[in-house]
């Protein structure tokens, strides 16, 4: 069996960044310059298709965007006023190359490249329907349960059977794709992942988010809604709501991790909601001491609202090395640990015989956060409280963010005081779910119908999980193991 990754041999995870310029004869390089914007979202791969009015051309490689598209003759070649691009995590080894996105196929109608960011959750089913009624596979990918929906199609036009693909499909996902008429940007149903829409003199971008915007000079138009499918061309934006209107349900903790600060989703700074998160977290769990600590990144614009409410002083008692990447990516356990002690280093000067408060936005397994602890301890902290940005992590997400299985996560094992003993912290508090919605903006969270998607911190799954049901718990298996 081929492995995938870092958690078990049959999950396969996706967590990913899509970008889309028409109208532009720069189109490839602006496309380029988007996908580094949205290099957090994804680094093990990166791909881009462009299209010159006759025809298309890719370039996808395994790695950063930087090791990919940073020479001049490879942007050359990618000619032509509109080009999509992607960045992924995903597998390791050697099958990987062929499930690089963007993928690209020929239909009667003609050519169309399409990349997503999400997970569909009946892709397993679909695909042995498909393989069934003859669909050759080529990759693993869920994207291409996309395309041969698309080819079995019986309507007429791209749109018709894009449509009618996606009415078959279960999950979470924003698609970007390129055909000769039109860029193409769509939202599943609830709108569990993002997808911006830009404007650049005359051209228009779309984006997973508006951080890559900035980067062009482009400037923000306004998210792609949920369920709603963007064809841009020549004449500007067309606007179709094939769906059944549904209550939106986007991602919050693209707002508590995933997302880059300088970003707004959905009308929120991801960055300010992040410090109301803070805020939050040190009404509902303050604690006596003489300073907050983030654990960075990610864990800053919290640390930054538990100061300002708690009026405890803020210091950067950890500094981190930005030449590694992020350690949950790595492949394996002996990686990933070792990955930690790359990443972090404790600034003694502003630890020593402290009592310190630790802000980070989540534990998943608890590796990050034993090994900070114990690295502040050994810089001499007196106490070592841990304050965490989100409620516990108790349920994998199906949805496009990589999460190991139930059992390895942390708080599906302990409850908030064996956690504690776990990490080694004096204490451990985790913001409520109610206080996250509160920082969002929200009264409460509506039970039956909340404003966002929180399975990973409630197990209200709001898109059904057909493929884990039927003990298919990722749809995409490798075919090399699996006959389907
Ligand atoms: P762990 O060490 O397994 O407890 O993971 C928690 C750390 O990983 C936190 O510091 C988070 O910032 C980070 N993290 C949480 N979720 C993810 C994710 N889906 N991908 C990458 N990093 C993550």
């Amino acid at each position: 069996m081929v492995t995938t990754g870092h958690t078990d041999a049959d999950h396969f995870h996706e967590e990913c960044g899509v970008f889309g310029v028409f109208g532009h004869p720069d189109a490839a390089a602006l496309t380029a310059l988007g996908l580094h914007a949205l290099q957090h979202r994804g680094q093990e791969a990166a791909g881009i298709v462009a299209y010159d009015g006759e025809q298309f051309s890719a370039h996808r490689g395994m790695g950063l965007v930087s090791d990919n598209f940073s020479s001049k003759e490879v942007i050359e070649r990618l000619r032509g006023h509109a080009a999509i691009g992607h960045v992924r995590y995903a597998t390791t080894g050697e099958v990987v190359m062929r499930n690089v996105q963007p993928l690209f196929a020929d239909f009667e109608f003609g050519g169309l490249a399409i990349c997503h960011n999400g997970n569909l959750t009946n892709s397993y089913q679909l695909r042995r329907q498909l393989v069934r009624r003859g669909s050759l596979f080529q990759s693993t990918s869920d994207t291409e349960v996309i395309i041969h929906l698309i080819a079995t199609s019986l309507k007429e036009t791209v749109v018709d059977r894009l449509t009618d693909a996606l009415r078959q499909v279960e999950g979470a996902y924003s698609l970007v794709g390129l055909s000769q008429d039109a860029l193409i940007g769509l939202r599943d149903p609830l709108g569990v992942r993002p997808l911006v829409i830009g404007k650049l003199a005359d051209a228009w971008i779309l984006s997973s988010e508006s951080c890559a915007l900035d980067i062009i000079g482009a400037n923000f138009v306004r998210d792609v809604e949920a369920g709603e499918i963007v064809m841009i061309g020549p004449g500007g934006v067309k606007s179709l709501k094939p769906f059944d209107p549904a209550a939106k349900r986007f991602c919050v903790f693209e707002y508590i991790y995933f997302a880059r600060p300088d970003s707004v989703m959905e009308g929120h700074s991801v960055y300010e909601a992040r410090k109301r998160i803070g805020q939050e977290l040190a009404r509902e769990a303050p604690v006596d001491a003489d300073v907050v600590v983030p654990v960075p990144d990610s864990g800053v614009p919290a640390a930054l609202g538990y100061a300002a409410e708690s009026g405890i002083p803020f210091e950067l008692g950890i500094i981190r090395n930005h030449y590694v990447g992020r350690t949950f990516i790595e492949p394996t356990d002996q990686i990933r640990h070792l990955g930690v002690r790359l990443k972090h280093n404790a600034n003694r000067a502003d630890l020593e015989g402290k009592r310190v408060i630790l802000v980070d936005d989540s534990i998943v397994r608890g590796t990050t956060s034993t090994k900070i602890v114990d690295m502040v301890r050994r810089a001499g902290a007196r106490e070592v409280h841990m304050r965490i940005s989100s409620p516990p992590t108790s349920h994998p997400c199906f949805y496009g963010i990589a999460t190991p299985r139930r059992d390895q996560l942390l708080a599906s094992r302990f409850d908030t005081a064996a956690m504690a003993e776990f990490i080694g912290a004096d204490s451990l508090a985790f913001v409520s779910i109610e206080g996250l919605y509160r920082a969002m903006g929200e009264p409460r969270r509506q039970p039956g119908a909340p404003r966002y998607c929180d399975a990973c911190f409630t197990g209200d799954y709001p898109i059904p999980l057909i493929d884990a049901e039927n003990g298919k718990v990722s749809v995409q298996l490798s075919l090399l193991a699996e006959t389907v």
